[in-house]
């Protein structure tokens, strides 16, 4: 038992906040399905709350770590991503923030994975087709055709977590891969692909041949049917590659006419007025979009143009909405589980109180 910890959590994250109420903590939901006002976080963290979890709706920056100066000890972001708090910010008042990685993985992939394919294969037309009563009769290429996604060219923006899972979903799909990162490659992992590719079709599995490689962002955009972005957002002055914007209206130019856009990472990696554009004048085939610039998603965003309805796919943030990703207590299973395990790691000083040692602090360089 390790009574007293009071923890504020800015939106409910299920079961798992049990696993700190059996330990002592006071625990404090906000009810509201909305993100909490700013003003409220700010109050709650001045009561002298221990730790704060938030998600990626919370604006995480100077003013609330200064209003929580002399208590606040952690920030548990329920997310990967973690775009929301100013990194900079915590390191200046040396505050842990912890983020849920990993566990998220295959659940986000696998669902870049679907939307490429309700794309490709123009699900959602077609379903419309049949619920509104216009499927009139079977014919050989009318009213439309879709894309086989098996035996294209993928290129993977981002080969981090979620990059290369996505990277072996497609390989089961016959497709080759052109892989882009700038900071990160893993090459280790490419050739085992390549080596599993070239199993495959010597064992009759594949009819055709496929590879990977690595290439420039340039090539990746010029060459591939489709392309998936993985990339976590960088706005200029957090890195020397940032990816505020890096689908404008120049890269989405070098796309072909007959590509697809894949996006679950962030919003801003793509001018969404840009892309609207893309989308009305035919530079390119088709987008799937997941996360936007603002969420949600305003009703007057012109990537709501009835005129591009067809080729445009919208979903409600919703790549790691799966039950056992988001919820479950078990922290090598859930979101939920990961996001109080890193909490508890840091309110308890686990490993020996080093933060530098504990698996889910994400900014160790402040310490
Ligand atoms: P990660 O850190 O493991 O991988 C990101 C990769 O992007 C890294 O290898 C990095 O080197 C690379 N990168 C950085 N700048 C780049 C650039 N300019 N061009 C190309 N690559 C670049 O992160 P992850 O776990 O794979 O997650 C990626 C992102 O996906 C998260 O940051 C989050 O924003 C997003 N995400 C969204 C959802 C969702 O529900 N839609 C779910 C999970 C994650």
């Amino acid at each position: 038992m390790t009574a007293g910890f009071r923890v504020f959590a800015t939106c409910d994250i299920g079961e798992a906040l049990d696993v700190l109420r059996k330990r002592g903590y006071q625990v404090e939901v906000y009810p509201d399905p909305k993100a909490p006002p700013k003003s409220l976080v700010l109050e709650k963290v001045r009561s002298g709350i221990d730790g704060l979890i938030t998600t990626l709706r919370d604006q995480i920056d100077a003013e609330v770590f200064e209003a929580g100066k002399g208590a606040l000890k952690v920030v548990a972001q329920f997310a990967v991503g973690f775009d929301n708090i100013n990194s900079a910010d915590a390191n200046r008042y040396k505050i842990p923030f912890t983020n849920t990685a990993d566990v998220l993985t295959e659940a986000t992939a696998e669902f870049a994975f679907f939307m490429l394919g309700l794309l490709a294969r123009k699900m959602w037309p077609a379903e419309h087709l049949t619920r509104e009563n216009k499927w009139g009769f079977w014919h050989p290429y009318l009213p439309f055709l879709g894309d086989e996604v098996t035996g294209k060219t993928i290129a993977i923006i981002g080969t981090g977590r979620i990059g290369l899972a996505m990277i072996k979903k497609c390989a089961g799909f016959d497709m080759n891969i052109l892989c882009y990162d700038p900071a990160y490659q893993n090459h280790e992992y490419v050739k085992a692909i390549q080596e599993t590719m070239d199993l495959r079709h010597s064992r009759g599995i594949q009819k055709e041949k496929t590879w990977i490689k690595y290439v420039s962002f340039e090539e990746a955009l010029g060459q591939a049917d489709f392309i998936s972005v993985h990339v976590p957002l960088l706005r200029e002055g957090e890195s020397d590659t940032p990816t505020f914007h890096l689908f404008n209206e120049r890269t989405l130019r070098i796309m072909k006419q007959s590509a697809f856009l894949v996006n679950t990472s962030r919003g801003p990696v793509i001018d969404e007025n840009a892309l609207a554009k893309a989308l009305r004048e035919n530079w390119i085939a088709g987008a799937a979009l997941d996360v936007y610039e603002q969420e949600p998603l305003p009703s007057d965003s012109p990537l709501r143009d009835p005129v591009i309805e067809d080729r445009c796919r919208l979903l409600p943030h919703f790549a790691s909405a799966a039950k056992i990703t988001r919820l479950s207590p078990d922290p090598n299973k859930g979101m939920a589980g990961r996001c109080v395990q890193g909490l508890i790691d840091v309110l308890e000083k686990n490993y020996g109180g080093d933060v530098k040692k504990m698996p889910y602090v994400v900014n160790k360089e402040a310490f």
